[in-house]
């Protein structure tokens, strides 16, 4: 049986005459651009997160980047960013002209450390962004009670974590902001690209405001040079519709995470470490194997479709020769991305799918 690792469309033959109607009623009525179907998605979604405000922009790097923007955030600016991350969460940093200051993990975990956070805030130090990876939630009391120490902003990056909870409570509420992607792989996705930013402060909603739209909020008055990022009409219109499943489709990624976490405790892989699965909306199932490749060829001749998360971190990249970074310099990041690897998860799995994913491993690394 053949296990696709993803598959973006389950959520429109789920809900299709729902999106399909709202899209006609968006298309009919004509604001394509800033309209009414953007506000009633970021109304929607700032209750759904119990933030304040929400802030639809084009996708998630740029959530991330007009936010640093916004606090006027560039050169000669320090921002600390996890070794382990997507590389759009370094791309933010460097966009905007200031230096991504690494985070490791430690042991066998995923997230940056909030014990390590301390020894990197310097005098420079204006940020830090702390990644939801893979459906959870860095431990966010421990991150603020430091920054507020020092006196440096929270940028959540919550791309991979909508649902997710710190301390009972969703993104954008321990940060200063929160950063979200609606690309269409991600548990709430679009069917194109989105994103947005939460946040409970009125200077900053009023400030990306005008980042997202030229500078402007009064047509052709430009109080500032802004950038064109806008989540478009359609897209939220979809968004909108989709939201009211997002609880459903994450309990169907922890039911499938439970399973994995039993069915796979006698094997040599190293399981993520939960105290409890529900922590997690498992955006991502990663695990960990000293072969991993053969593994993954493995899985890949027994149909098993998986995908590595990620294969080069961001400092080794070339785009980022210039940091001066060398292989060795940051250990765990490295050794994450030469023996992560990601097991399909998702709604779009069946019972039956998950069985032969778990015989399949129980075969290969018992
Ligand atoms: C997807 C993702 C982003 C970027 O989002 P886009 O909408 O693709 O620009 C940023 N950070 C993380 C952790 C992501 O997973």
């Amino acid at each position: 049986m053949a296990v696709p690792f993803l598959d973006v469309s389950q959520s429109y033959r789920q809900l299709a005459t729902q999106i399909q109607s709202a899209l006609i009623h968006t298309l009919e009525q004509g604001q394509y651009v800033l309209g009414q179907a953007l506000e009633q998605f970021e109304h929607d979604f700032a209750e759904y997160t119990h933030t304040r405000y929400c802030i639809g922009v084009g996708t998630g790097l740029d959530a991330l980047k007009l936010t640093l923007q916004a606090w006027d955030i560039g050169v000669g600016d320090e921002v600390i960013v996890p070794s382990h991350t997507a590389f759009p969460t370094w791309l933010a940093v460097t966009a905007v002209g200031a230096q991504p200051v690494p985070w490791e993990p430690k042991g066998h975990e995923y997230h940056a450390d909030p014990d390590l956070l301390e020894e990197l805030i310097t005098p420079r130090t204006r940020a830090v962004i702390p990644v939801h990876l893979y459906g959870q939630c860095v431990d966010m009391q421990v991150v603020q009670h430091i920054a507020r120490r020092h006196d440096i902003l929270i940028l959540e990056d919550a791309a991979q974590a909508h649902g997710a909870k710190s301390h009972g409570h969703h993104p954008g509420f321990w940060g200063d902001a929160a950063a979200w992607s609606f690309y269409p792989s991600k548990n709430l996705g679009a069917f194109g690209d989105a994103g947005a930013i939460t946040t409970n402060d009125r200077a900053l909603r009023n400030r990306l405001h005008l980042l997202r739209n030229y500078g402007s909020t009064v047509k052709y008055v430009n109080e500032i040079a802004g950038s064109n990022s806008r989540l478009d009409d359609l897209q939220a219109t979809i968004l909108r519709v989709k939201l009211p499943y997002l609880e459903s489709w994450n309990a169907c990624r922890q039911h499938i995470a439970q399973r994995y976490l039993t069915e796979l405790r006698q094997t040599s892989l190293i399981l993520p470490s939960t105290r409890d699965v529900r922590e997690s909306v498992w955006h991502v199932f990663p695990v960990q194997h000293r072969d991993r490749d053969r593994l993954q060829r493995y899985l890949n001749d027994c149909g098993v479709q998986t995908l590595i998360h990620y294969p080069i971190a961001p400092h080794l990249q070339r785009a980022y020769q210039h940091l001066g970074f060398k292989p060795g310099s940051l250990p765990i990041a490295e050794s994450i991305a030469q023996h992560e690897l990601s097991l399909p998860m998702g709604p779009h799995l069946t019972e039956d799918q998950v069985t032969t994913v778990i015989q399949c491993l129980l075969a290969f690394a018992r």
